[in-house]
């Protein structure tokens, strides 16, 4: 049996999906991943990208707002890959998105259940009182020649609601993710290296609660030998077809 019919039907096996997605689904609607062969580390160094640099650094933020400006502000459109995932949703089998986008793109393709562990670019917030304002504000000021933005309330530094390397993730959605994960009967993860930790703890929180993974990924990962199936290809193309065969076997099983 092919690998995505084996989806199809691991999908329609279960009543309770947790889908935990990475960069890798949101490259198709044009947004570079970290890690992958176009990815973003491979043209600048993380090591630079902390919090710590953030908050000493104006030149890091000026360059970074403008990376903001060129790679994630601007109208990205979801991909096939983030519809079929919605289309898990409308029909009664998925439980939660657990993503470590930034993009917003799985809100937009309708799923209402999403849980950002890395935050989103919606809101850009003062370091210092906490303040917050559309992200489309302050870029429009950084776009007007402003720079390196500060509040102008407070003078304290101004950051998109992300979460850097460094800054600590909200602990709310994390308990939430980890809590959704051990009581899923799937977790389908899709476009992730599973590298990055703690978030790359939420699809082996699922396996240890009897969880079954199944992976979408264009590249091997580590937590490869736990996943059945594992899909070696691009998400947009294979989610959309699994989804559609899970329709049918549904529809078959239906009186
Ligand atoms: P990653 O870059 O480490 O891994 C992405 C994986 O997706 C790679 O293994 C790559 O081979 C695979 N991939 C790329 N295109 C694919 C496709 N079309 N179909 C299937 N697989 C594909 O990303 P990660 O695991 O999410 O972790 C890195 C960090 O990246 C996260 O913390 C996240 O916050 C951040 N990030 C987010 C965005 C976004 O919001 N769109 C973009 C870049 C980075």
């Amino acid at each position: 049996m092919d690998e995505t019919r084996r989806l199809a039907e691991a999908l329609a096996g279960a009543t309770r999906i947790v889908a935990f997605t990475g960069a890798g689904i949101s490259t198709e609607s044009g947004i570079p991943d970290f890690r992958g062969p176009q990815g973003i580390w491979t043209k600048v160094d993380p090591a630079d990208f902390t919090i710590q640099n953030y908050l000493a650094n104006p030149e890091h933020r000026k360059r970074v707002w403008r990376m903001r400006i060129e790679n994630f502000l601007k109208a990205y459109e979801p991909n096939p890959a983030h519809h079929a995932i919605a289309e898990l949703e409308r029909m009664g089998l998925l439980d939660c998105v657990v993503t470590q986008n930034i993009d917003g793109l799985h809100q937009k393709a309708g799923n209402t259940r999403v849980l950002e562990l890395h935050g989103h670019t919606r809101e850009a917030k003062c370091m210092r009182c906490d303040r917050r304002w559309p992200t489309e504000e302050i870029s429009a000021r950084v776009e007007a020649g402003d720079e390196d933005p500060h509040c102008e309330h407070c003078e304290g530094i101004i950051k998109v609601c992300t979460v850097s390397f460094g800054e600590a993730m909200p602990q709310d959605v994390l308990a939430e993710s980890f809590a959704r994960a051990e009581a899923c009967d799937l977790c389908l993860v899709v476009g992730s290296s599973l590298v990055v930790f703690p978030a790359a703890d939420v699809p082996l929180a699922a396996a240890r609660g009897g969880a079954r993974l199944a992976i979408v990924n264009a590249e091997p990962t580590p937590m490869d030998r736990l996943a059945d199936p594992v899909v070696a290809a691009q998400a947009g193309r294979v989610l959309p077809a699994a989804v559609a065969a899970v329709r049918e076997v549904l529809g078959e099983h239906r009186p």
